[in-house]
């Protein structure tokens, strides 16, 4: 008899064409994650099996909570003798350890060949627990539900699941450039992608010296805590300086916040493509702030036909700082340090903006060279390397 970590896919059972590319993609990700521990990995269509030493089970479960793909995760007791009495005796000193009033036994046999019938199962299991304990069967509202899988190699015994993330594995569904700022919302919004299986890249504009190391620290922070979720991300990091200060001095100051993320949106574009992501996410959220407006947010994505996703953009303000919280990006997201949009602020953003009016601004500056010279010049930041911890 062995402890095991047995792993349910949930969503990926609607996936019915793509099913074994999520399993391997789900077991890659899984194999990455705990690659500092020793176990044995078997998957098949239903389930995946983790055999570890019993020292390791907290922590590689505490680790499986983390991976996207994960339905729930369930330790269970694992049998190869797989008779009747040794079924009875598994289950009964499980349900034993548990001090609760009401259950309800539920048997799987994917192994057809096994002579006792699941219903029948259920009786003998259930009765010998109801002989032995204080227990009630209460098959409508059990207060634990213990579950029998008895397959070809062993049977399965558990009476408790823990919830997993949900979502699709990490990379199932391609790469996204998220536009990663130090504010709450960017993080929560790249949660929420990785969640659906798009692996990210993130993209920061600093406008250094207006905006401090603290605050490229900060981001460099926020994106490794996404990093659990994500894997292999790097966080490329633009020089905005000469382009945010072209604005500023040339153009109609109440357009600058617009102007301004026109240019992101461009260069966003083009990384994005030379990274080979598909689409482009933001924390954008509607009616947040004057630059949030649909007709600030259609002005703007008006430089671009690339995909952007907005992940947030029907949540509350309250609902992402929830997630934030769970995420653990929250504490470093409130950290004081200017951003660049925060550094220019003009007093009176505009709040519809008029694309007749932005080409004509647009016209007073050549931006060519100033976003070539920016995209040239990207840095990529290694977000597996150490830097003086700050935060
Ligand atoms: P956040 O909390 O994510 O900073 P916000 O509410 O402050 O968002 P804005 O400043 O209008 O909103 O930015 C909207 C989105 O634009 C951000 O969520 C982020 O995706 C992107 N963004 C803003 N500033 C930057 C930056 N310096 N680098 C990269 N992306 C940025
Ligand atoms: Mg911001």
């Amino acid at each position: 008899m062995k402890k095991v970590i047995l792993i349910k896919y949930g969503e990926l059972t609607t996936k019915k064409d793509n099913r074994n590319f999520f399993i391997r993609t789900l077991k890659k990700n899984i194999l990455n994650k705990l690659s500092n521990f020793k176990f044995d990995i078997v998957d098949d269509y239903y389930r995946m099996f983790i055999i570890p030493n019993d020292e390791d089970i907290d922590l590689i479960v505490d680790n499986l909570k983390n991976i996207f793909g994960i339905h729930g995760i369930v330790i269970a007791l694992m049998s190869e003798d797989k008779s009747e009495n040794s079924i009875k005796e598994i289950s009964l000193n499980m349900m034993r350890e548990l001090d609760l009033k009401t259950f309800k036994v539920e048997t799987k046999r994917s192994d057809k060949s096994y002579s006792i019938k699941s219903m029948d199962m259920n009786n003998i299991v259930g009765s010998h627990i109801l002989k032995n304990t204080n227990y009630k069967v209460d098959v409508h509202n059990p207060e634990v539900i213990l579950t029998v899988e008895i397959r070809r190699e062993a049977v399965y015994i558990y009476n408790t699941s823990i919830e997993g993330l949900g979502g699709y594995p990490v990379g199932t569904l391609g790469r996204a450039l998220l536009m990663l700022s130090g504010g709450i919302d960017s993080p929560v919004a790249g949660y929420l992608t990785i969640k659906r299986g798009v692996e990210l890249y993130y993209l920061y504009f600093e406008s250094r010296p207006h905006t401090s190391l603290e605050a490229r620290n900060k981001v460099i922070s926020l994106a490794r805590k996404l990093e659990k979720y994500n894997s292999n991300g790097k966080l490329l990091v633009v020089n905005f300086t000469k382009i945010q200060e072209a604005i500023y001095k040339n153009l109609d100051p109440s357009y600058l916040i617009t102007i301004m993320r026109r240019k992101m949106y461009t260069i966003a574009e083009k990384l994005a493509k030379r990274y080979n992501c598909l689409a482009i996410v933001n924390g954008e959220s509607i009616g947040q702030v004057a630059s949030q407006t649909l007709s600030s947010i259609l002005s703007v994505n008006d430089v671009t036909n690339y995909p952007i996703l907005r992940p947030l953009c029907s949540f509350d303000k309250l609902d992402i700082i929830e997630i934030s919280k769970k995420i653990d990006t929250y504490e470093i997201s409130i950290l004081p340090y200017e951003d660049c949009c925060t550094v220019f602020v003009p007093k009176h953003p505009v709040i519809n903006p008029d694309l007749k009016h932005i080409y004509e601004e647009e016209c007073k500056f050549d931006f060519e060279p100033l976003i070539e010279e920016a995209i040239k010049s990207v840095e990529v930041v290694d977000l597996k390397e150490k830097i003086s911890d700050l935060l």
